[in-house]
């Protein structure tokens, strides 16, 4: 019998163990330091400590078995290949402890630099760096600074005070003035503070500052901001983050060092080129900050020509090996150069259709790859207007064009005025010197960000571009006085509430509001650009990839629209009928008086001569639709109000009764129509007398707007048109009901048609549950379902849809209930499943039922997916959503694993 083996759990990997595949278990950073470190790129010797690792712990609240040893034994053979040793005295191995979760997530969880640095070893650095003692010093400094702010909680300010001080007394602000005297003077104050806020001295053993940290990172998964920022982004809560244990290199070492990040193209517009900053004599987390003003990437050839040249043909070997645009952190010491990290870079929505487009023109992508890369909601958002500018608006202060869009709102100073002012319903700028991640919320409620420095790769510009929000990052001219709630530019002086209007595109920013303008994207998509004589590559690039997810898409896309001029609209964007035209709001306006004579008339006389002078009316209203959707099938859902939408309110009713009477006016008629309107009074309207019972109540309804359509479609098809009309039953729960109503309209139907050649399909709305559960019988009497994703979701949930969004959702959200409301995207397991259980009954009773969603979710992305994958024949919404959502089927059809595609 073979011995018993006990394998042990691996979870420490070595960078050389990894590769770019395995980021679920090594964290986006991780998987690609392994990467870069395997394609023979001068990585930094490391390890990384594995996300199961951390959902070990953070599950358990300790450490996992076997854990310890096996950092152990990767700190070891570190150590071998450096030939240092953690923190020792002579010459130590300094390591920092990055964070890395599967999906990127900046600045929001922890990273500690100079790890193995303390009383001791600090003289060793002094003596590794050629006797740089101020250099050594700076180093120990910011390891108690991180350490203390990241691992022990001690406030953060009380570091940036004691610095202050020190360079008060030195008389100076620049840090770079202090000598390594003051820097050690402000080692013991550091140590101090420490010892102050934890009760303990600053852990000596190298060892230990290691374990702390890496704890440390773990904890930082469910800091606040990252729960927050998770929630925002849509990542899963549960997927932990790994741990990056890197030696040092020191970009701080003298003019001969430096740090940078630089980007293969350029992440806003898409453009080719050289793209990055760069910051001499600096660590990382400088430029990141965004605390002092970078210079370009280009520059670095005048610096260091043999280093640029260096980055240059890694960037190169980098995109060819990962076929996109790559985002590099690098650091320069002494003039070798390093690779920190890279990953494939965050893009603007425009800069994400143009590189796709360059990539196919390249070759190293194909078309279905290129359609993979793009999303709807990037496609919805370059639909966004632009402002209009023209002599009356002049830019009062440029900075950098961050994350593009164009916002105006009020100003706000601090994150929580903006969630304040945002919940009242207001648009606001937050307006920062510069961001940081505990700015989250108020970025996430406000229109645009506007800070006063960093380029564009502060917390400010890579937060909002993740979050397709507009950014004008950088804008020097801006004086920005925080607690006195103001800004001065150009000599005028901005307070909080005032108007600004930044342009995220072009860096610009204005005083007061600026008008907008369509988008060139949608310009092209209503015909008025040709996408192959315009000089613009944006416009060339969407034209390309979505004639491919034309040809690609199982799904059909119409459109909901009950206006000729809607039905217009959205053929233009690519709409292939119409496939919800609700005709309730056809009763409203003037007409409204008619309808009321007929909810209230008590005569049959009285009701069809409101029927008869309804009819007319409705008729034009269908031939203009038809006539505009020529050739296309067009659903006409039969009237579906709550009733209490066509009566006066009682409230106000009752009131002017009384007033009436009050004055001694002949008040006969009004009380009648008040008793009317107390009658039909209903406390759940949305559950009440609405869709089919309306019709199967009030005679003749339905009736006359059948007539209505039929008579339409005979009189376009006459004149030389082609009306394809499908008539549709709102609220349906039981068959009977379709079946009654089916009947009478038949009738009519086979009365006006006659030998027209008109086909008149009648099928029926599924959006109560009811009628999901009973499809197969509902199908027998039904030509085609759509379902109505709001009313079943309304439904299916027991939320009323007028009410619960704004009473209770947050706390849903908070809580985690839900990650995203479903009334905006399909709650798959349990609306969804209604929806699947009725499109394969329905199949089974009537095989080939044409199925098709006219609900909001038809224009939502995700729900697109799964309106695929349930086998749907189209999906139906807005016209604005029109091309995202035929992006999104072609999409899906090329892809099984939902709409991401970050
Ligand atoms: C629905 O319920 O999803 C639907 C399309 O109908 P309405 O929104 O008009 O109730
Ligand atoms: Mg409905």
């Amino acid at each position: 019998m073979a011995a018993q083996e006990t394998v042990e759990h691996k979870y420490v990997y070595d960078f050389a163990e990894g590769n770019k595949d395995l980021k679920d278990l090594l964290g986006g950073k991780g998987a690609n330091l392994a990467e870069m470190t395997n394609l023979g790129l001068p990585v930094p010797p490391g390890f990384t400590i594995t996300t199961e690792a951390c959902k070990a712990y953070l599950t358990t609240g300790r450490e996992p078995d076997g854990l310890a040893a096996q950092i152990e034994a990767h700190l070891e053979s570190l150590e071998r290949e450096m030939g240092r040793k953690l923190g020792d005295p002579q010459d130590p191995l300094l390591v920092s402890v990055r964070s890395g979760a599967k999906f990127s997530m900046p600045g929001m969880m922890e990273t500690v630099l100079n790890v193995g640095l303390n009383d001791r070893s600090v003289v060793g650095l002094s003596a590794q760096a050629g006797g740089n003692d101020r250099f050594a010093w700076d180093s120990y400094r910011r390891l108690i600074q991180m350490f203390g702010k990241t691992v022990c909680e001690v406030p953060g300010e009380e570091f940036e005070h004691a610095l202050d001080d020190a360079k008060r007394a030195k008389g100076t602000q620049n840090d770079l003035d202090l000598d390594a005297d003051d820097l050690r003077g402000l080692v013991d104050a550091y140590k101090k503070i420490f010892a102050k806020h934890t009760g303990r001295e600053f852990p000596q053993e190298p060892r230990e500052q290691l374990d702390l940290a890496i704890r440390a990172v773990f904890e930082s998964w469910n800091a606040e901001r990252a729960v927050v920022y998770r929630r925002q982004e849509r990542i899963p809560a549960d997927l932990g983050t790994a741990v990056n244990v890197v030696a040092m290199v020191f970009g701080n070492l003298g003019a001969d060092s430096g740090t940078g990040v630089a980007f293969t193209r350029d992440p806003g517009s898409g453009a080719q080129g050289i793209y990055g900053d760069y910051l001499a004599n600096a660590q990382g987390e400088d430029v990141v900050a965004g605390i002092r003003n970078t210079v370009q990437l280009q520059e670095l050839e005048q610096i260091d020509k043999k280093s640029y040249d260096e980055l240059l043909d890694y960037m190169a070997r980098l995109e060819e090996h990962y076929k996109d645009l790559c985002d590099i952190e690098f650091t320069i010491e002494r003039g070798k150069l390093w690779m920190l990290q890279t990953r494939v870079g965050k893009r603007t929505a425009a800069a994400a259709f143009v590189i796709a487009g360059q990539l196919v023109d390249e070759g190293l992508i194909d078309l279905d790859e290129a359609l993979h890369r793009v999303n709807g909601a990037q496609l919805a958002q370059l639909m966004f207007p632009r402002f209009r500018l023209d002599h009356e608006f002049q830019p009062v202060a440029k900075g950098i064009g961050a994350s593009p869009g164009a916002a105006s709102g009020k100003v706000v100073f601090t994150s929580a005025r903006a969630v304040e002012l945002a919940a009242e319903g207001e648009s606001v700028i937050l307006v920062r010197r510069e961001t940081n991640p505990d700015d989250l919320n108020g970025m996430i409620a406000a229109k645009g960000i506007l800070t006063s420095r960093g380029g564009k790769t502060s917390h400010a510009a890579v937060v909002a571009r993740g979050m397709g929000k507009t950014c004008v990052s950088g804008a020097d001219e801006l004086d920005v006085n925080v607690p006195a709630k103001k800004f001065i530019v150009a000599g005028q002086t901005v307070n909080e509430g005032d108007v600004v209007s930044i342009d995220g595109t072009t860096g610009k920013v204005y005083l007061g509001e600026v008008p907008v303008m369509p988008s060139e994207v949608v310009q092209y998509f209503e015909g008025s650009l040709d996408p192959e004589h315009i000089d613009n590559p944006l416009v060339r690039a969407v034209h390309r990839i979505m004639t491919h997810a034309d040809a690609k898409r199982r799904l059909l896309v119409r459109t909901n629209a009950d206006t000729g001029a809607d039905a217009a609209r959205a053929r233009r964007f690519g709409a292939e009928g119409i496939g919800l035209c609700r005709t309730e709001h056809m009763f409203l306006g003037d007409r409204r008086e008619l309808v009321e004579r007929l909810i209230l008339a008590s005569t049959d006389e009285e009701r069809e001569a409101a029927l008869a002078a309804l009819l007319p009316l409705q008729r034009e209203d269908f031939i203009d639709i038809f006539r505009e959707m020529d050739g296309l099938p067009v659903t006409v859902r039969l009237i579906d109000p709550p009733l209490h939408e066509f009566l006066p309110p009682l409230e106000q009713l009752a009131v002017n009764v009384a007033v009436a009477q009050e004055r001694g006016e002949d008040v006969a008629k009004e009380e009648a129509l008040l008793a009317a309107v107390r009658r039909m009074h209903e406390e759940n309207p949305m559950l009440g007398l609405r869709g089919v019972r309306l019709g199967l109540v009030i005679p003749g309804l339905f009736a006359m707007q059948v007539r209505a359509i039929a008579e339409a479609a005979v009189e376009v098809t006459r004149s030389g048109g082609s009306a394809c009309p499908e008539i549709m039953v709102p609220l349906v729960g039981a068959v009977q009901e379709l079946e009654t109503v089916r009947a009478e309209a038949e009738k009519i139907i086979a009365e006006v048609v006659g030998d027209s050649g008109v086909e008149v399909l009648i099928g029926t709305m599924i959006e109560v549950p009811r009628a999901a559960l009973t499809a197969g019988q509902i199908a027998e009497a039904a030509q085609f379902f759509s379902f109505g994703t709001n009313d079943l979701t309304q439904m299916g949930w027991g939320f009323s849809r007028d009410d619960v969004e704004g009473a209770f959702f947050w706390r849903y959200l908070e809580l985690g209930i839900f990650g995203i409301s479903p009334f905006e995207s399909i709650d798959r397991e349990g609306v969804g499943r209604l929806v699947r259980i009725a499109a394969e009954e329905g199949r089974a009773a009537r095989p080939g039922l044409k199925l098709g969603v006219c609900g909001e979710h038809g224009g939502d992305p995700d729900s697109v997916h799964f309106f695929h994958e349930v086998g749907l024949d189209y999906v139906s919404c807005s016209p604005f959503r029109v091309p995202v959502a035929r992006l999104e089927a072609g999409r899906a059809a090329i892809t099984t694993t939902g709409s991401d595609s970050r």
